[in-house]
């Protein structure tokens, strides 16, 4: 029998994750990205809870750890710039982290360390600057039933198995749910957005986050460094707004720097500083924003027959601080739950992908939904929009940090307790060194 021909959509996080893992059971795999190369930006993510086993077992902790950003822990400071609570990081390679992870890491440098484990992989192609423009799929019933995908380009190619990898605003996920299907977006009201800039002495190393007081939202701005060079900027609201909304549907960088600049150019702290530098300094063009926004698919609608959603296409929960953790296993599910079914049944990968593809959603759903809806208290407490609000959540805060909350409390969520399933199937493969 040919192996197993896979087309994965979206080069991120997910995307070259699974591809590592379908490449250990010999599947030939094709990985699409839209830009015109390796999307290799963001700030900082971390892995917790089972990212740090699964880090692991894929063979790259030491390629994160030689790369990962050393922020010796998290401060909340008043308006003056004073340090009201200060979480340090948590150490020691543990899976219970504190607000700074041990596993702290650039996007880019995750991005370039996940792309390097199938690099050299002959049975792996990493194509950029294409996208799929539509396909159709074969009967369920159908063993030699393939998926037809036509490509923005013209070409036309069938695959065994289609895996949309491509982030929040998936367009796998639209065109296998199919036009009248309901967006599953839903917006929790406000956004996130960061951007780089020239450091200044005065910049700290640890995060420092500065809660903002104002009429209409409450907001907040941190900072985080990585390096000498540069600081980068985080701004986070709780609350929409029209220019920011129009901004980003136009895609336009200068629109939505000037809606955000508006938005924080408070005269307190540094902001009038980091907001020149947002509009004019050109280190800013890295500035990545979105809406806080769950995606909340129906059950059992995570896989349409031969085509199946991972990371945050099937569950994104922007910036809920497991969106990098979750992308890699519930990548690591679906590859473990297809390998094993195909390798007692050879005969046609279709049984092993509809049943696999049924069985990933069946275990990784109640883990990585978990968290969906957040919490009310928790958001009003964390983001207040008075200064009375903002003292209230200092004393919160400097009394967790005094009673080592962050590291006692189930700060993990749902899957700290849930343990990475085992796939003998996906164990074969030779150990791939990353570089
Ligand atoms: C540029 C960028 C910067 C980010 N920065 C941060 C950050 O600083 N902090 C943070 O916590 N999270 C950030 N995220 C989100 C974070 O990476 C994800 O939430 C998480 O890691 C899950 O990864 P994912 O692979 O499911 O999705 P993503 O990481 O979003 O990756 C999706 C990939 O699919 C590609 N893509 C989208 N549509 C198509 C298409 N039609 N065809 C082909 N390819 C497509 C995108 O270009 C992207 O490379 C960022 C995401 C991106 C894309």
């Amino acid at each position: 029998m040919p192996p197993l021909k896979a087309l994965i959509v979206g080069g991120g996080i997910a995307g070259p994750a699974l591809a590592h893992w379908l490449s250990r059971i010999g599947a030939h795999v094709t990985l699409i990205e839209r830009s015109p190369q390796m999307r290799a930006s963001g700030q900082q993510l971390d892995l917790r809870s089972q990212g740090v086993p699964m880090m692991k077992k894929m063979g790259i902790e030491n390629a994160v750890r030689a790369a990962r950003v050393k922020e010796p822990g998290m401060q909340l400071i008043d308006l003056h710039g004073r340090t009201k609570a200060y979480f340090p990081a948590a150490e020691g390679g543990a899976a219970r982290q504190s607000i700074t992870s041990d596993y702290e890491i650039m996007r880019a440098d995750l991005v370039r360390i996940l792309y390097a484990l199938t690099e050299n992989h002959t049975n792996v192609q990493h194509v950029y600057d294409t996208t799929v423009k539509s396909f159709t799929q074969d009967d369920e019933n159908d063993p030699d039933g393939k998926v037809h995908v036509c490509f923005h380009n013209g070409q036309e190619e069938d695959y065994d198995l289609v895996v949309g990898a491509d982030g929040t605003g998936s367009k796998t996920r639209r065109i296998m749910l199919g036009p009248d299907a309901p967006d599953p977006r839903q917006r929790r009201g406000g956004y996130i957005g960061y951007f780089s800039m020239l450091s200044q002495p005065q910049d700290s190393y640890r995060g420092t986050m500065c809660q903002l007081p104002g009429p209409r939202m409450g907001r907040a701005i941190m900072t985080r460094k990585d390096c000498a060079e540069l600081t980068r900027i985080y701004m986070m609201t709780n609350g929409d707004d029209e220019c920011v909304d129009e901004a980003l549907k136009s895609g336009d960088l200068s629109q939505l720097k000037k809606a955000l600049a508006d938005l924080f150019e408070d005269g307190v702290w540094e902001c009038r500083r980091f907001m020149e530098a947002l509009r004019h300094a050109p280190e800013a063009d890295d500035l990545y924003c979105t809406p806080f926004e769950e995606v909340r698919l129906p059950e059992g609608s995570w896989s349409k027959g031969r085509v199946v959603l991972i990371g945050d296409a099937a569950h994104s929960a922007t910036a809920n601080g497991f969106g990098t953790t979750y992308g890699l296993v519930g990548a690591y599910v679906l590859a473990g739950e297809i390998a094993t079914l195909y390798e007692k049944d050879r005969s046609s990968p279709t049984a092993a992908i509809l049943q696999g593809a049924k069985n990933y959603e069946n275990i990784w759903r109640p883990i990585a939904t978990a968290g969906h809806g957040g919490s009310q208290l928790f958001d009003s407490l964390a983001s207040p929009r008075s200064q009375i609000g903002i003292r209230v959540l200092h004393t919160l805060a400097a009394l967790a940090a005094y009673f080592r909350l962050d590291q006692k409390i189930d700060f993990e969520g749902a899957s700290a307790k849930w343990q990475l399933p085992d796939y003998p199937a996906l164990e074969k493969g030779n150990d791939v060194q990353v570089r």
